[in-house]
């Protein structure tokens, strides 16, 4: 390795990680049709439907690809939109809230095809269940399962009792919701497959190249600390490392942390025991719980936010606490691996579209449901480059407000918002 190229952060996912190639720093001056800003999944799928469409295109990632939330985060790919299609119709009526299922859809169907197109190894599965703590929940569980299955023909199945025991392996939860339409998989092995198709397809990807600002004529001349990439179109797909290299969409996101562990291999009975159909899986908390078990049977289980820049001393005893209280018996198994990452949660919880003088694209704010709405993301920016922009501007009209306070002061709004919600979480209100 270059030992001047970044490291990956340590987890379990870079423990497992398929490889770990070197791509160049960028020096000297370049040019392409395209220039990508950052190397998660929006940007390599970006890159990928772009070099697809016959662009030329050079793709800066400041650290490593699948650096960022791509690698690191717990790797439910689920259908749909982050906010629910009950509280999509009510926003903004039946029609835009239909198109956003048919892109929800399609996002799961874009990872699962380009995983198969470009064989990518990185443990996919299918299906997920919702799991509900309160009655209230519950009650809406049931009447969201009528709905789907009512508008949108969709098999959302509510189950309670000792069939939702079976299914989570603890009888901690009042209600569930199963469907076998999400996926779930290895994230960072999937970040890894998508930077190597794009590369197959020609893309110049260049590691260790943190972009410093670009200017606002076209073609616009995107600048590193050794070189530059000029270029027609600029595709900015940073999320929650944007810092401020754009201003003018800073205030709309804002980062937060997020924990994941990984336990010790569990034993052929205990993953039967706790997993028997191998679902990603989720509760209903604000501050929400995830889980599911890894390619080699460990419990991966994330859960617990921070919003400054740091993150807990033991990440390991942070997360621990929350999978306790579900899988008691669990208590001496080993906890091999703790991380965090940083994700951005815009105001309304819906990702944030749209697309800046001169020609700038962006992508972000995908609120913790990243991994096949950032892969939709790219393939309907690829589109709008290349003049049809259609299925972009169904994302790009949902509004993004931004934070009260803009970046400088979106801090104390929020963390006073989430800890009310977090308290809420703790007292079951
Ligand atoms: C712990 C955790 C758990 C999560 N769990 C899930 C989950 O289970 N399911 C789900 O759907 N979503 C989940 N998410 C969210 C999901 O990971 C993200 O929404 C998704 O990865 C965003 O992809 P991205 O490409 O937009 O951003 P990122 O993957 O964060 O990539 C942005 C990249 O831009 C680069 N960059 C930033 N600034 C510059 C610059 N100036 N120059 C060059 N490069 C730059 C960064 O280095 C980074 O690699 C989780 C996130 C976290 C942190």
């Amino acid at each position: 390795m270059n030992p001047r190229q970044a490291v990956y952060p340590e987890s379990y996912f870079t423990a497992t990680m398929n490889r770990s190639r070197d791509f160049p720093r960028l020096q000297g001056d370049a040019q392409a049709d395209v220039c990508v800003i950052g190397g998660g999944y929006t940007g390599l799928s970006s890159a990928i439907h772009l070099a697809e469409r016959g662009y030329s295109v050079v793709l800066l990632e400041a650290e490593r690809v699948g650096w960022g939330a791509s690698g690191r985060n717990g790797g439910h790919c689920s259908i749909g939109q982050r906010k629910t299609q009950d509280e999509l119709e009510q926003i903004y009526g039946h029609d835009e809230a239909r198109r956003l299922w048919d892109l929800g859809v399609e996002s799961v169907a874009t990872v699962r095809e380009l995983i198969a197109r470009f064989g990518i190894e990185c443990d996919l599965k299918r299906g997920c269940l919702q799991t509900a703590w309160k009655r209230s929940d519950a009650d809406w569980y049931r009447r969201h399962a009528d709905f789907m299955q009512a508008y949108y023909g969709f098999d959302l199945r509510y189950v309670e009792g000792p069939e939702l025991a079976r299914l989570a392996g603890t009888d901690v939860f009042r209600a569930g919701l199963v469907e076998y339409a999400s996926a779930h998989l290895h994230p960072l092995n999937y970040a890894l497959g998508l930077a190597d198709a794009a590369n197959g397809l020609g893309v110049r990807i260049c590691e260790g190249s943190r972009v410093q600002g670009y200017d606002r004529a076209r073609p616009t001349r995107v600048r590193t600390a050794e070189g530059s990439v000029s270029a027609d179109h600029v595709v900015l797909a940073c999320n929650a490392y944007l810092g401020r290299l754009e201003p003018r969409v800073a205030g709309k996101i804002m980062p937060l942390n997020n924990f994941i562990i990984a336990t010790e291999p569990l034993t052929a009975e205990e993953q039967q025991r706790i997993n028997p159909e191998d679902l990603c899986v989720y509760d209903a908390k604000f501050v929400v719980n995830f889980w599911k078990l890894s390619g080699d049977g460990r419990l991966l289980f994330g859960g617990g936010e921070n919003y400054t820049r740091r993150f807990p001393s033991d990440i390991k005893s942070f997360v621990r606490k929350r999978m306790m209280p579900i899988y008691p018996a669990l208590s001496d198994t080993r906890v091999d691996f703790g991380w965090g990452g940083t994700l951005a949660v815009t105001m309304n919880r819906m990702p944030c579209f749209g697309r800046l003088e001169p020609d700038v694209f962006y992508a972000l704010g995908f609120s913790g449901h990243g991994v096949q709405i950032a892969t939709l993301a790219g393939k309907l920016i690829a589109e709008a480059v290349s003049g049809t922009a259609e299925r972009f501007d169904v994302m790009a009209r949902i509004p993004s407000p931004t934070f009260p306070g803009g970046t400088l002061l979106r801090w104390p709004g929020l963390v006073a918002g989430m800890l009310y919600h977090a308290l809420r979480d703790r007292l079951g209100a």
